[in-house]
């Protein structure tokens, strides 16, 4: 097998065998239903429902406000019993449809539709729209948004995501090992948009049994090729994707597509296929379940709109106190300050740790780790300093704005520095205020 790879990188410790091997198992919600309006980038979906009314599996119960936007689908049947601001992932209130679980998971119609060869490609962006299909890797871009784009001839590559560099995730692994079809009809569809394109799926060297299983399924689609990569963390990162695929580099001001490429998570291609091929829309999505703190770390089938609070108990519950929690992966996860908060589309993992690395930061002893490892070739030592003494001009000029927030450099410094965090707080604070 051949690798290929991007400088720099960290390989942390992969923590993967809590969960690899566990098939996913649909897990079945216990209390009410909680959806955002916002689980993507973009407008906020606008409610096409009432309380007091029930709503089936699979029914749309927000529309998208506009075009890059995103609809809702209730994931239960049940009845409406709240429109209401609730607390999500990212710890702020936002607008949430509340639906009572009835249990019957009574399904809405499936939608009908001419076979996908017939259609149109503007046919199939509305059925992607319609389906709610956003990046389900963690970014929430509307997926209809990034095929529309202005020139499909130029798209040479449609690469998915299958590479999974975050530790201790393996929902993706588990897709490409139990559904490696589905994942194929899904990258054939999304390749009819692009004439010219091939697709790629792409993975680290340590998922043989997903490279096999993919091999086999693509074995008489000319147009897919499975690729495999070397085991180091950012692969999975777009812009290294990009370039360990093509040998070309983007910045942080640049589309994929001007590289000729598309980049989708494998749980948004199997989205597609089922959007086409079962008429269904996103109502649910792989998850795992895992960390030291649980007694039986799984990988399950999560209806979107599902408390994290249910998950440890479907995981075989807590084997010791747990003392923090992400959602994701250890490296780019998002700590959560409690689980009482639902499920999204952009949810991809829960990590229950056994302890909370609270390290006192040193002095730095100027040993370089950081920019060894940093793959946009960033000084993360200098930006960090600029970034705590607010020097804006200084900080964009050394290109703290392509800092790809992927933690390497926090992961290898000695003096235990939070060099990520604070970079990006600082880039977030530019980004907001317009400033690149
Ligand atoms: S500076 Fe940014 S891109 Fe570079 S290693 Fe640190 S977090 Fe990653
Ligand atoms: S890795 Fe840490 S100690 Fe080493 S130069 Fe970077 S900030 Fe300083």
């Amino acid at each position: 097998m051949g690798h290929m790879t991007f400088r720099g990188g960290v390989f942390p410790h992969r923590r993967k065998r809590f969960t690899r091997d566990g098939e996913l198992e649909e897990y079945l919600p216990k209390g009410d239903l909680v959806y955002p309006l916002l689980q993507h980038i973009g407008g906020m979906a606008v409610p096409v429902t009432e309380v007091g009314e029930r709503v089936l599996e699979g029914q749309m119960i927000a529309k998208a406000s506009g075009d890059i936007s995103a609809p809702v689908h209730a994931s239960v049947s049940g009845i409406v019993r709240a429109i209401e601001p609730r607390k999500t992932v990212s710890g702020k209130q936002i607008p949430c449809i509340v639906v009572e679980n009835d249990g019957e998971y009574e399904q809405y119609p499936a939608t009908e539709m001419k076979p996908w060869k017939e259609q149109e490609p503007g046919e199939k962006i509305r059925r992607i729209r319609d389906a709610g299909i956003v990046g389900m890797g963690g970014a929430g871009f509307p997926t209809h948004v990034k095929l529309s784009v202005r020139n499909p001839k130029k798209i040479r590559y449609v690469i998915v995501n299958g590479t999974e560099c975050e530790p201790y995730m393996t929902s993706d692994y588990r897709r490409m090992v139990e559904e490696p079809e589905h994942l194929a009809e899904g990258l054939e569809i999304v390749l009819s948009l692009f004439e010219r394109a091939v697709g790629i799926i792409a993975l680290e060297d340590n998922k043989r049994d997903a490279v096999t299983a993919l091999q086999l399924a693509v074995l008489h689609e000319p147009r897919i090729e499975v690729r495999v990569f070397e085991t180091k963390y950012p692969q999975g990162s777009e812009r290294m994707l990009i370039y360990s695929v093509t040998g070309k580099e983007i910045d942080s001001t640049q589309l994929p597509e001007e590289a000729g490429c598309i980049v989708l998570n494998v749980e948004t291609v199997c989205a597609v296929r089922q959007a086409f091929l079962e008429g269904r829309p996103v109502t649910r999505r792989a998850i795992t379940v895992t960390g030291k703190a649980l007694k039986s770390p799984k990988n399950l089938l999560v209806r979107l709109g599902t408390s994290f609070a249910e998950l440890p108990e479907a995981a075989g519950g807590f084997a010791r106190e747990p003392k923090k929690f992400v959602c994701g992966g250890p490296m780019r996860g998002v700590a959560l300050p409690d689980l009482d908060v639902p499920v999204i589309k952009t949810s991809a993992g829960l990590l229950c740790m056994s302890r909370d690395y609270l390290f006192k930061p040193t002095a730095c002893i100027r040993c370089g780790a950081c920019m060894e490892v940093c793959p946009i070739r960033l000084l993360p030592v200098r930006l960090a300093e600029l970034a705590a003494a607010d020097k804006e001009e200084e900080f964009r000029r050394l290109h703290g704005m392509e800092c790809l927030g992927c933690g390497s450099c926090s992961y290898v410094c000695p003096a235990r520095r939070a060099l990520a965090p604070t970079i990006q707080g600082m880039r977030k604070k530019l980004l907001a205020q317009g400033k690149r």
